[in-house]
């Protein structure tokens, strides 16, 4: 049985029978046939009946959360993200990772971003603002709710967003020694994208010199990097507008005029069906979750054969491409495979030099091994 080796999910298909009539986001607690005590979680609708945030029988209130969140601060601290004077910027809480399932908090300095993707979070958000706000030794200041937009998808309920504590929504952050704007309150997702950061790190070793397209750059992470390790060009692509005047903005604030890069609305295929050939030598690949489930995977498949196979076409000989996908529901050999495919559909000869995922402030469940969702590839193309 999964539950006894922590698996943190329960299936309505292995529940024998519900006591009561548990509402979704109540709080459940699970039992083996024997009577055996197995898990406590949060009632889910549909077939993933319950999610699960602890093994052991205990009392469930204030003092519970509090010392669950303790523990991802004490985890944060453990890995160098608090009291680090280049990054001030990182994830607290993640899902399942935390064994908190349904639940994650992005730090932005003072600011931090709750999102709730299961009414049971979003139905105790005032108590776990309250409990970063009281683990943080004073850093952190406001928490803004950012979970109408994922409760409204999963259960139709309209809710908004708004603040918990404090009234920040915007700052600028750290990374590595960048500075980045984020805008939690109009951003995508909580405002930034925190697990590239180690990835933006190592594009920095390949950057100089090199003319680089940031596709799907969002509000210009990579670009920031590769600009400041001494590429040539940097060339930050994304469709929306509004994350566009935001990595304008962030080149600016490390020190960039606009004459030393570019940053362009597009489509990205569009884009790169028209792009020069050779125009680049190095090119980031980062697009949105292209299967949101496993219905839509295999149209995602193509969706990620298609734009590899754009860009290994036209990369420069000697180029790097890092390619990268987010979707849970495409694993690491299937995302391989697309990008093979896409190889083969270039006709070029292609190295892996490295793989790549999510940094430790994004850990894995190692009993949901699905919580790794960011794989990513470094190829050299000859
Ligand atoms: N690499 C970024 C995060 C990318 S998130 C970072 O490090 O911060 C994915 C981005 O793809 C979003 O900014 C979204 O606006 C953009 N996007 C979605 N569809 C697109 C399309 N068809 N063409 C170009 N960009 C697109």
């Amino acid at each position: 049985m999964p539950v006894l080796r922590f698996h943190p999910w329960i299936f309505s298909g292995a529940i024998l029978k519900t006591v009561g009539k548990p509402a979704e986001g109540d709080i459940v607690e699970c039992y083996a046939s024997s009577g055996d005590y197995l898990a406590t979680g949060h009632c889910m609708p549909g077939s993933l009946a319950v999610k699960l945030f602890t093994f052991k029988k205990q009392e469930i209130g204030k003092e519970f959360w509090l010392s669950k969140i303790q523990e991802a601060w004490r985890v944060r601290k453990s890995i160098g993200l608090i009291d680090n004077p280049l990054t001030n910027a990182y994830r607290l809480v993640h899902n399942e990772g935390d064994n908190m399932p349904g639940l994650i908090v992005d730090v932005y300095d003072s600011m931090a971003v709750l999102q709730a993707h299961s009414t049971g979070m979003h139905d105790i958000r005032q108590l776990l603002a309250d409990a970063i706000i009281k683990v943080s030794e004073g850093k952190i200041t406001s928490v803004y709710d950012k979970s109408a937009e994922s409760i409204r998808k999963m259960t139709g309920r309209n809710v908004s967003d708004g603040f918990l504590a404090g009234e920040t929504g915007e700052c600028d952050v750290l990374e590595n020694g960048h500075r980045f704007h984020v805008n939690a309150v109009s951003g995508q997702k909580t405002g930034f994208f925190l697990d590239q950061r180690e990835n933006r790190e190592l594009i920095a070793r390949f950057a100089a010199g090199r003319h680089v397209l940031n596709m799907f750059g969002y509000t210009g992470g990579f670009s920031v990097y590769a600009a400041k390790a001494g590429a040539k060009i940097v060339h930050t692509v994304d469709s929306s507008a509004s994350a566009i005047s935001i990595a304008e903005g962030n080149m600016n604030l490390n020190g960039f005029d606009s004459s030393e890069y570019e940053c362009i609305t597009a489509d990205a295929r569009k884009y790169m069906e028209t792009m020069d050939q050779d125009k680049y030598d190095l090119i980031v690949l980062d697009p949105p979750a292209y299967a949101k489930n496993v219905a839509s995977r295999s149209q995602a498949l193509k969706g990620y054969r298609i734009i590899n196979a754009m860009a290994l076409s036209k990369i420069k000989s000697g180029g790097i491409l890092f390619t990268f996908s987010c979707s849970q529901v495409v694993d690491r050999q299937t995302f391989t495979s697309a990008v093979t495919a896409a190889a083969v559909d270039a006709g070029r000869q292609v190295r892996i030099i490295q793989h790549l995922s999510q940094p430790a402030d994004h850990p894995v469940n190692i009993f949901h091994q699905e919580g790794e969702y960011l794989k990513g590839l470094v190829l050299m193309v000859e």
